[in-house]
């Protein structure tokens, strides 16, 4: 379909995956209704897509939508299991139809135009935006605001993926802890060049979400990520006969120091994993994207620009990159990297750092609890790096990889006609 006269918004929102349902939302929860809004995105996001898991305070917004949450998590090593009381801080899990639902609805109150395709051209002259639309219509927006997944500007110096698989599994028998999630879990069998770890998420104590999750260069083959499952599942002590296999989720997201620019020209801001939401060291995304989209939303119905703080501070990325550095050339082993955190900071100081929110003599607290050499040697390394970037014509940063789907629910290696596992 074309159609000649360009459609005037105020705001188009480029992508209308996680950042820009959380956007939708705030911006009806903040009354932001006498905008034209227009939302591209080939795809209509509905249903369970993915499970977000994050920390924060309490937030009235939010929780009605929550699956569950916890107040108590659990870090393990193969030494020790730590219980953490996340007091004043909550851990929760939110899955993706909720949001999208909320959105939709945000969505209808604002009386927001939806073009259901991509997104191509996008040309910004100062004043307006020209955004070609793949079915041929052109939209001509104020300000656009784009969470179109893409690769950062130009390679990074380390490049890692958080890859993962879950398993929602229903026990025949009350066989969870609903009243603490697994965190991290780093008994599960190291990589030879990343971390890994097993968490669970229980919604009953007979239904949770346990998942296996790399931090690493490459990912696993569909049989690699279902052995590494059935590990974890096996070291929990479950017997797979009394399990059914409910859903499964994939899922890869960058870890990485490369730049993602995240207001590319005068008039278009970069949202969520494009904008460089996306922790480095960690894959978290989800407080930070909420969080922009929050002072986003605040912007606008006082009439400002609709443009966010950086979704981290900036010695948060260099600590980041440093991190990441030394876990990749093998200066710090990761278990111990998180345990020492763990062990030596409130639980609540260590999500707030995670978050970009701690305050830089916490931060110093923080960085003592590393080990020191490593971590020294890590600087070094990066800061030569960064010069001799410096120097040589910047190298295009690999796409983020598709998560590797295995076969549908039911014939799923492992589990019988009934999803039962065998
Ligand atoms: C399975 C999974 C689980 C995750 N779990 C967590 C978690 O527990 N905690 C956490 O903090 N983070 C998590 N993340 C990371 C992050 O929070 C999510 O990826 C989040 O959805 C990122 O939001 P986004 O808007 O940047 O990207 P997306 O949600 O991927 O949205 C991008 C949108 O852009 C659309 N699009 C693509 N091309 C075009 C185009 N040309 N034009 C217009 N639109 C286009 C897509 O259809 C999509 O709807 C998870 C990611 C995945 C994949």
């Amino acid at each position: 379909m074309t159609d000649s006269a360009p459609l005037d918004v105020d705001l188009a929102l480029l992508g209308g995956g996680g950042a820009a349902s959380l956007l939708l939302a705030a911006l009806d929860r903040h009354g932001v209704h006498g905008l034209r809004i227009a939302v591209v995105d080939p795809v209509r996001r509905r249903g369970q897509d993915r499970t977000w898991a994050f920390w924060g305070h309490p937030d009235t917004d939010l929780d009605p939508l929550l699956s569950a949450s916890w107040q108590q998590v659990e870090v393990a090593t193969a030494a020790r299991r730590r219980v953490l009381d996340l007091t004043p801080l909550r851990y929760a899990m939110l899955r993706s139809g909720p949001v999208y639902d909320r959105a939709a609805e945000a969505e209808r109150r604002l009386n927001a135009t939806r073009l259901v395709a991509p997104a191509d051209t996008v040309t910004d002259d100062g004043t307006r935006v020209r955004v070609r639309v793949g079915d041929g219509r052109t939209v001509r927006a104020g300000w656009v605001l784009d969470s179109r997944p893409r690769p950062p500007a130009r390679a990074g110096r380390t490049t890692w993926l958080q890859h993962f698989r879950g398993w929602w599994l229903e026990a025949d028998r009350p066989v969870f802890d609903p009243a603490r999630a697994v965190l991290m879990d780093f008994r599960t069998p190291q990589p030879p060049r990343g971390v890994s770890f097993g968490y669970v998420l229980p919604v009953s104590d007979s239904y949770a979400l346990v998942e296996y999750t790399e931090l690493s260069p490459d990912l696993l083959t569909d049989a690699g990520y279902d052995a590494a499952l059935a590990g974890y599942r096996d070291l929990l002590g479950l017997d797979p006969a009394g399990l059914r296999l409910r859903e499964v989720e994939n899922g890869v997201i960058p870890m990485t120091d490369a730049p993602f620019p995240a207001r590319p020209s005068p008039r278009v801001v970069r949202l969520g994993t494009a904008g460089g939401a996306t922790r480095p060291s960690t894959g978290f995304t989800f407080s930070a994207m909420y969080r922009q989209a929050d002072q986003v939303a605040r912007a606008l119905a006082a009439g400002r620009p609709p443009v966010p703080r950086a979704a981290y501070p900036r010695r948060h990325r260099w600590m980041d990159a440093v991190a990441l550095r030394a876990l990749d050339r093998g200066g710090v082993g990761g278990p111990e990297f998180f345990d020492r955190l763990f062990d030596r900071n409130p639980a609540e100081r260590v999500l707030r750092f995670l978050d970009g929110g701690t305050t830089p003599a916490e931060e110093v607290a923080i960085m003592n609890s590393t080990r020191l050499l490593p971590m020294i040697a890590a600087t070094a390394g990066d800061t030569a790096h960064r010069v001799r970037d410096r120097l040589r014509s910047p190298r295009p940063a690999p796409a983020v990889p598709p998560a590797v789907v295995g076969d549908v629910l039911g014939s799923e290696p492992g589990a019988d006609e009934a999803g039962r596992l065998t």
